[in-house]
């Protein structure tokens, strides 16, 4: 028997965040009532034309130059089935001339995983079957279609097969999200389907540089599905090669029973009987618009992970965890305003796990951590301002004065110490002959006290100072 190894690529097709259509004026919204969203173009009535819009070419080319990719004069295609939410029978998209080429994507353990393509494309509609399981089409008993999805701008993402486990598969497609929210050019959310990911998978022995009969599968929405759906399918692969049986190249589903079914046997590409769209030119972006789009390019995850690791001395774990949850801009902000560097990657940690927290201006949470830093404020007190500040957009002195979080005056605190002390006779002989975690008796009564305002640290020091 010998060893396999894991082959992968991912196709992913993601949403541009452009106000209208690729080629209508038509809203692109998420979430609006069915049919609501269309206009002429999107339903492919006869006599509509399609015009291209500019912004959605832009967002194609920023994705594009972030993964490191040329810029190439591109042509679109109609890609013709026949499918009810595609009122047209065919999909404009890119064939041999995709807009962006050659690209690479270097995860944050280094493993560098080459882009091979990323074409512009319009969406389908959407359509819902009824009376069926989990609405699949097997057993329903009727279809509603949703055309506002029709003509929303795709930027189909190819990479080529170089993801070697189902671990760097999902890593991949969290960096691609994360350089996505970095750039604003899609909201990238698996679970609304405005990033959703096919993975073509294969295996092959340990050594071998052939490529092996791959299966794509579809419906992975979300990082848990596609993690799961890449170590069953390979798993499935190899016991067909060991019982000297082989897989069928086919496009498969996966099902939230843990398996993957096939859907169809894999088209190819002469099955659309591709052609150029003859409503339209060729897109050839001049040196100064491309050029544009790279000084404007604003900074990527690598560099931000970077430049936490650097100036907030976080490890390069925690750097990616606070950059996968969008608050690296918050972080980095908050340190150009000289806000300290523990306190502010910990907060971003532990705190600041409300939704809008990634909006927070950074100098109001850089003026919240100064008053924690010069002690007018407790650490369970910033908290509580930290929440309300992300709700209100206030200052955090406005919001400690109106919420009465004066510091405590020493004396007082000092007192307060003395009567827990006093209460607590046992605790503290035993305090005194440096039993440590009896402390957490004189802090909770301190605590109690206070109503938690005091602060825990200056609790500490008052106890250490009284046992000499
Ligand atoms: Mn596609």
């Amino acid at each position: 028997m010998s060893e396999w190894e894991i082959v992968v690529g991912l196709e992913v097709h993601v949403e541009l965040a452009t106000e209208t259509k690729l080629f209508s004026h038509a809203p692109n919204q998420f979430g609006d009532d069915p049919n609501t969203n269309i206009t002429p173009v999107c339903l492919g009535l006869p006599g509509s034309l399609p015009v291209l819009n500019r912004r959605a070419v832009e967002l194609a080319m920023t994705i594009g130059i972030a993964l490191g990719c040329e810029i190439q004069p591109s042509v679109f295609h109609r890609k013709n089935y026949f499918y009810p939410d595609m009122p047209k029978d065919y999909q404009v998209s890119q064939y041999d001339q995709p807009i962006c080429i050659d690209g690479a994507l270097t995860l944050p353990n280094g493993t560098e995983i080459g882009v091979e393509r990323a074409h512009l494309e319009e969406d389908a509609g959407k359509t819902t079957h009824l009376g069926g399981e989990d609405g699949r089409i097997h057993g329903a008993s009727e279809a509603l279609v949703d055309y506002n999805r029709a003509g929303v701008p795709l930027l189909e993402i190819v990479s080529r097969p170089d993801i070697r486990s189902a671990e760097d598969a999902r890593a991949y497609v969290e960096e691609l999200r994360s350089i996505l929210l970095a750039t604003e050019a899609s909201e990238a959310r698996l679970e609304e389907g405005s990033m959703r990911v096919d993975a073509n998978v294969s295996v092959r022995p340990i050594g071998s540089s052939d490529l092996r009969t791959r299966c794509e599968i579809k419906n992975l929405n979300s990082l848990r599905s596609l993690q799961r759906a890449i170590t069953y399918e390979a798993q499935r692969h190899i016991q067909l090669y060991e019982s000297g049986d082989a897989p069928d190249q086919e496009t498969r589903h996966w099902a939230e029973d843990g398996k993957t079914y096939t859907l169809r046997s894999k088209e190819e590409a002469n099955d659309y009987r591709y052609f150029p769209e003859p409503d339209l030119v060729l897109l050839d972006p001049d040196d100064v618009w491309i050029e544009r789009i790279v000084s404007s390019m604003p900074e990527l995850p690598s560099q931000q992970r970077e430049r936490l690791t650097a100036l907030a001395g976080v490890d390069l774990e925690t750097a990616a965890s606070i950059v996968n949850r969008g608050l690296s801009r918050l972080v980095l902000g908050a340190l150009d305003h000289g806000a300290d560097a523990t306190r502010a990657t910990n907060h971003a940690l532990q705190n600041l796990t409300v939704s809008g927290a990634s909006d927070l201006d950074p100098k109001l949470f850089a003026g919240l951590i100064e008053m924690e830093t010069s002690g007018l404020i407790t650490a369970t007190q910033a908290k509580t301002i930290l929440v309300e500040m992300v709700e209100t957009g206030q200052e955090a002195a406005s919001i400690a004065a109106n919420r009465g979080f004066e510091s405590m005056d020493s004396s007082e605190l000092e007192k307060i110490v003395d009567a827990a002390i006093a209460d607590n006779q046992e605790a503290w002989s035993k305090f005194c002959a440096g039993e440590e975690k009896v402390q957490g008796v004189f802090v909770g009564a301190v605590m109690k006290a206070t109503s938690g305002q005091a602060d825990g640290k200056a609790v500490s020091a008052i106890l250490r100072a009284r046992r000499g």
